[in-house]
Parts: C-alpha cells; structure tokens; sequence
C-alpha cells in the first residue's frame, strides 16, 4: 500500500509538500511555493494507520467503594485536582510543577497570567537587576541613579519568582553586590571631594 502523505514547509508553512515513505532516512523535500529544500524523516507510523492514532485507553473501571473519574466515569479516580477538587483518572490528570491538576483547570490556568504558579512566561528580575548594576558603568555618571535602583530593586525582588526552571539567587546577589560598591565608591568620591 503507497498512500501519499503531506508535510508543511519548514520555511514557508505551504502545506501538501509530498512525502514518500522511507527507510528511516532524512528525504530532501522542495517546497513548491518557496523552493526551499525541506529534511524531512518521516516515522512508519504515518504510513500505518494501526499505528497512527494514539492507543485507545483501556476501560479501568472503579471497584466497590473506589471513586469514578469524573471526566470518564468508566475509569477510576487516581488523583485530585488541587485546583477544583475534582477527582480524576490518569487520563485526565496532568502535573503541573510539584501540583497535580486536571486537564480542564491546566487549560484555563495556562491562560490566566495572574497566576504566579501557572505563568508561562515570566520577567527574570535578577537578569534585569544585574544588567542595572553593570551596563551604567559604560556612562559612570548615570551610577547615582542606576546603582541604588539596583540594590532597591534586588530587596523589592529578593523573593518573586526567579524562573519557570529551578533558578538560584546568585545572578541577583551578584547584581547588588556590584551596585553596593558602586554607591561605596560615589560615597567615597563625594567624601574625598568634599575634604579636599
Ligand atoms: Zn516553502
Ligand atoms: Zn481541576
């Protein structure tokens, strides 16, 4: 059987570029709207249509006393949301950070950019802060302002939220450190500058 699959161009996002079926070997594509050459690796599953749909769950009925999923109710409940409470299968449940949600709150919180937990972008304020306290020293006059700014805004920050990845203190530590000696060395300017 050689049914003719389709991929989008890479370059262009034109759709139908032609794919053949291959050994598990990298296919150069042309686009024909943007002539770019595509690699293209296409896995047996798209040639397969018993393969090309995703395994279909297995029913995982609850038992005497055990609680129902309440998205499938033919399979049991194996987690709680600790968003909305409701208890969910596997199926239905995701982890979200060391939380465990089901796939309707996971939805609605991705979107909700209050929520600090649930944030898919965040402002790394260490980078920011550290970026204050070295950039001005190119225009070492702008440190008067620049420099307590830093340091204010390192404690103002010290405990938001660093990264959606495990991120240490250390960009942020270093920032204010750096601003620290700047308003040393002002200080030290002004004291010079006056008692001479
Ligand atoms: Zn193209
Ligand atoms: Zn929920």
């Amino acid at each position: 059987m050689s049914s003719l699959r389709t991929a989008h161009c890479a370059s262009c996002n034109a759709a139908g570029l032609p794919v053949a079926e291959g050994n598990g070997q990298l296919l150069q594509v042309a686009c024909s709207r943007c002539g770019k050459v595509n690699d293209v690796l296409p896995f047996p599953a798209l040639f397969n249509p018993a393969t090309g749909k995703p395994p279909s769950l297995t029913d995982d009925p609850p038992g005497e006393g055990e609680s129902a999923c309440f998205y499938s109710p033919q399979r049991k409940a194996t987690k709680e949301c600790s968003h909305c409470g409701v208890l969910v299968s596997d199926a239905w449940a995701a982890a979200w950070g060391s939380k465990t949600v089901c796939l309707k709150c996971l939805e609605h919180l991705r979107s909700d950019a209050k929520n600090v937990d649930f944030q898919s972008k965040r402002l790394l304020w260490d980078n920011i802060i550290l970026t204050l306290a070295i950039l001005p020293i190119l225009f070492y006059p702008a440190l008067v302002i620049t420099a307590p700014a830093a340091l204010i805004l390192g404690f103002w920050h010290w405990n938001s939220p660093r990264s959606l990845i495990p991120r240490t203190r250390i960009r942020l530590i270093i920032g204010m450190v750096i601003a620290l000696l700047q308003i040393a060395a002002i200080g030290f300017l002004i004291y010079f500058l006056a008692t001479r």
